[in-house]
């Protein structure tokens, strides 16, 4: 196997994001004896180079411009195809993010390349790739293979393992300008509504509300489990449509999608549309007063009975350790 792959990173903030190291290491696979070359984006990315080249890359391009700390379509795309032009990849690879949703098609589609989404395994058949996405709410998995010479993957996050493969490395750095970009919309404001907890997407543990917590202050006994256990909070749809929490925190088929190591339902019913979006988690534990509730039935654990009681005897224990 001897392939050349772009790896397209995210920032953020100051961070790399975890599911940028993910597509290193996979991207490191697919490379085997050829060249895996990260781009990396923003004001804060050089920092992060050492890291990218300890998880295999060869070659790092630098878009040091602070222009790429606030996603703008137009200018990613424009310094997307400069970096694809740059490099003429056999393989592209980026997470499966809100904005590389946003981007990848119009990358795809202005190069003529084929585009698998929401990729959360590879298999080799020999060298071929086979890359696999969950179809139907995760019901079912599909299988695809690219008849375009350049194929184009975005994953989803915490499916691939983010793999140092040596201790020290200095990638070779190529520094890129952005080029002028003929903006038709500009940002105005960016408003943030996120209390700076950590991403749902990438988060390990996930604590999830829902109808079942009853009000906004319900949320108070998750927010306290999962700051002890260093966890995220999620809510089904259910808790958002009651107005407990925003709509940024609903998990599921019209929500986020979520894979932690561990996720913990509490005082949700386990609806189809809610389970969607939690299937790839690793283990779920479910606290709910039902002994019926759905969820127990795709729970690895389950605990009956009152969510108020049985949270905080939780945060106690953990407390403890
Ligand atoms: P409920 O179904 O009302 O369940 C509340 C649970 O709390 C019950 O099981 C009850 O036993 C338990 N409970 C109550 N009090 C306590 C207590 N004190 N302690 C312990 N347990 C308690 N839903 C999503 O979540 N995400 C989506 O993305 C999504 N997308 C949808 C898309 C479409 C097109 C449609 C039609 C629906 C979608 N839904 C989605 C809604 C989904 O069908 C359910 O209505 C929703 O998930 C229910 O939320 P819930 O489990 O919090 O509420």
């Amino acid at each position: 196997m001897n392939r050349k792959v772009l790896v397209i990173t995210e920032m953020k903030g100051a961070a790399l994001r975890q599911v940028s190291l993910e597509g290193v290491s996979i991207g490191k696979k697919m490379a085997g004896s050829g060249t895996l070359i990260a781009a990396v984006f923003g004001s804060q990315a050089s920092p992060h180079v050492e890291a990218l080249g300890e998880h295999g890359a060869d070659q790092v391009l630098l878009f040091p411009d602070a222009l790429f700390d606030a996603y703008h379509s137009d200018i990613y795309y424009q310094a997307f195809v400069q970096a694809i032009q740059e490099t003429n990849p056999d393989v592209i690879i980026a997470g499966h993010t809100a904005n590389m949703k946003d981007v990848a098609p119009r990358i795809a589609s202005r190069f003529g390349y084929g585009l698998v989404t929401d990729c959360t395994h590879v298999e080799f058949e020999g060298d071929e790739p086979v890359y696999v996405r969950p179809i139907y709410a995760g019901k079912a998995f599909e299988k695809k293979r690219f008849t375009s010479d350049t194929m184009f993957v975005t994953i989803r996050p915490n499916n691939f393992k983010a793999e140092p493969l040596r201790e020290r490395a200095t990638p070779e750095v190529i520094p890129c300008e952005a080029g002028s970009v003929d903006l038709r919309t500009v940002i105005r404001d960016i408003v943030l509504k996120s209390t700076g907890a950590i991403d749902l997407a990438e988060a390990k543990i996930v604590v999830s509300g829902g109808r079942g917590i009853k009000s906004k202050d319900g949320f108070q006994p998750l927010q306290e489990l999962a700051a002890v256990i260093g966890g995220a909070v999620g809510a089904s749809r259910g808790a958002c449509d009651e107005g407990y929490c925003d709509y940024g925190l609903q998990i599921g088929q019209t929500g986020k999608v979520v894979t932690p190591d561990l996720y913990i339902a509490c005082g949700i019913s386990g609806a189809i549309q809610h389970v969607a979006g939690i299937s790839n988690a690793k283990t779920i534990i479910a606290i709910n007063k039902d002994p019926e509730a759905p969820i127990f039935q795709i729970a690895d654990y389950g605990v009956v009975g009152d969510l108020f009681e049985i949270v905080p005897l939780l945060t106690e224990e953990f407390r403890k350790k």
